[in-house]
């Protein structure tokens, strides 16, 4: 029998077989999407919607409530009544069943609009309109040219959304052309390997690029605990060690590692630490007091909620800070956490001005990440750019020691991580068991506080939140403790 297709299962086909005849044929076997998952995808699907307004007025044709066939039947009609832009225009050719998400007549031909709430044009999405292109034009469509409608991460919101300003249309149609060939010939080969047995297909850089298979889990089940995939750093292809043969770090040969790469081999095979006093205590000389501890929590939205903002632009919304205003002196803990729905960028630069003494030295863990958001927060207030400015250069990084490996515990597994180091060094402390216990986690918790309108639900998440992001300084100051441990007791 011959498997039907659509645009999404021809692209995941593309991106790997096994993907597709799993999708098929076993689809229990895909990874469970969490609740922080699914408050990530969330925002991305108002950009579909957004993007009917590039051609406002025309006809939806609906998926849910209809049969594949009423819709195409749905969209010859609307084709024949005259209208210029049709939504969701679904169409089959080949077995092969496409909705394009706009179709717009112009100068007496379709073109085809796939819109992606991406900032660029991905390799994807250009097997995406090639299959598009070759359903439309099978189904006997004139076509007249083939546009991508990704988000412009260079738009800054003002006032209500510019629509025409917050997409950038790319040309794709030469592309898609050139594609027709591959297209036939791919639907060919996949139609053949969904009539066979599960294609063996080895697992590799497409397991996560350009994103996570819903079945890595099934897929990386055998990949032992210790695998070569733990090996940090550039220069060894992973992939290529893991075929052949050499699955586990204990397997590889050290006279191909980098100095960096074999001090993780020799500690984790001999469970050993490798401390260097001399850089670490060269190090902490840098610092000095008072010292604030920063870490920052931020969220993401496809389409800006806040004026002032771009697309995907990282808005801090949280922050924990831990004072020492002298060496030996007391900790003091200090956090903000915004209430949803207001731009809090106001509240958390006047926190930040009001908490960090003019002096102090700002430590943070891999500081691009704060420094960034500083920056950014200096350029979208100007008022209180040279305040930040300032802060922006007091900021050291507490990475360091642990990134150029002054400090390393085999337990860290080769990352440099907080997430790593802190059990390594701290292991009464840890981020284990906690409701959020990393970033993206933190991120996906500040959309379902924007979404939870239940006050007792919404005050655990408040709680979660602080107790993440408090922890991330606490980490902070016992790790800092440490390495002063560290650099006195063994000069
Ligand atoms: S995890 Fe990798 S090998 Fe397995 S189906 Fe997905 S992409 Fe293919």
């Amino acid at each position: 029998m011959r498997q039907g297709l659509s645009k999404g299962l021809y692209v995941r086909g593309k991106k790997c077989q096994k993907s597709l005849w799993l999708h098929k044929f076993q689809p229990e076997r895909k990874d469970k999407v969490s609740e922080q998952q699914q408050a990530v995808f969330g925002p991305g699907t108002a950009v579909g919607e957004l993007a009917c307004d590039l051609f406002p007025g025309g006809v939806m044709v609906p998926y849910e409530g209809l049969r594949v066939q009423e819709q195409i039947a749905m969209t010859q009609q609307a084709m024949q009544d005259g209208q210029e832009t049709i939504y969701e225009a679904s169409f089959e050719y080949d077995g092969i069943f496409v909705k394009v998400d706009i179709l717009h007549k112009h100068e007496g031909v379709w073109d085809i609009y796939e819109v992606k709430g991406s900032t660029s044009v991905k390799s994807v999405h250009k097997d995406d309109v090639a299959v598009q292109l070759y359903v439309l034009c099978g189904a006997g469509v004139k076509i007249g040219k083939v546009y991508l409608a990704h988000l412009n991460n260079k738009y800054v919101r003002n006032g209500a959304i510019a629509i025409d300003q917050l997409f950038s249309i790319a040309d794709l149609s030469d592309l898609a052309k050139e594609k027709q060939d591959e297209v036939s010939s791919s639907v060919a080969e996949l139609r053949k390997m969904l009539a066979s047995d599960m294609p063996e297909v080895k697992i590799g850089p497409q397991c996560s690029k350009p994103y996570a298979c819903d079945f890595h889990g099934h897929c990386w089940q055998q990949v032992p605990e210790n695998s070569v995939f733990k090996l940090n750093g550039r220069g060894i292809d992973a992939f290529d060690y893991y075929h052949r043969g050499m699955q586990r770090l204990d397997d590889l040969p050290l006279n191909k590692l980098n100095r960096s790469q074999r001090m993780q081999v020799e500690c984790y095979l001999a469970k050993d630490e490798h401390i260097d006093s001399k850089k670490i205590t060269k190090y902490l000389e840098e610092l000095w007091y008072p010292l604030v501890h920063l870490d920052f929590e931020t969220f993401m939205a496809p389409v800006p909620l806040f004026d002032k903002s771009r697309p995907y632009q990282q808005m801090p919304f949280q922050y924990s800070i831990h004072i020492q205003l002298e060496r030996d002196g007391p900790i003091e803990h200090r956090e903000y956490l915004a209430v949803p729905g207001i731009d809090p960028r106001p509240e958390l630069i006047a926190g930040l001005l009001r908490e960090i003494p003019e002096e102090a030295c700002v430590l943070t863990y891999n500081m691009t990440f704060e420094k960034g958001r500083l920056k950014e927060l200096a350029r979208d207030f100007p008022a209180e750019s040279e305040a930040l400015n300032g802060i922006v250069q007091r900021v050291r990084d507490l990475i360091i020691p642990f990134r150029k490996r002054f400090a390393y515990r085999w337990q860290q597994e080769g990352s440099s991580s907080i997430k790593k180091v802190l059990p390594a060094f701290v292991p009464e402390l840890s981020y284990q068991g906690m409701p959020i216990a990393n970033g993206g986690m933190a991120m996906a918790a500040y959309h379902l506080m924007c979404a939870e309108g239940d006050a007792e639900r919404l005050s655990e998440i408040r709680k979660n939140l602080l107790a993440y992001c408090k922890l991330d300084t606490e980490a902070m100051v016992l790790l800092l403790e440490k390495l002063n441990d560290m650099a006195v007791a063994r000069t």
